[in-house]
């Protein structure tokens, strides 16, 4: 069992306990804001502009 964590979204490795991989729908956090949340408050947002999320790792 060595299997690597690879991110869903992006297809890196993803560096997480397995716990936070799976809460994370197996992808790095900051992918997981895009699938999922960064452009629920602004519908076509690109990646690179803040959505206004706390959690976005779009710089402020
Ligand atoms: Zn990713
Ligand atoms: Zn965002």
């Amino acid at each position: 069992m060595s299997e690597e964590q690879t991110c869903q979204r992006c297809g890196e490795i993803v560096e997480l306990d397995q716990d936070d991989f799976e809460l994370f729908e197996r992808m790095h956090p900051d992918c997981f804001h895009f699938a999922f949340e960064h452009d629920l408050n602004r519908p076509g947002i690109t990646e690179q502009e803040n959505c206004g999320d706390e959690a976005c790792p779009v710089g402020a």
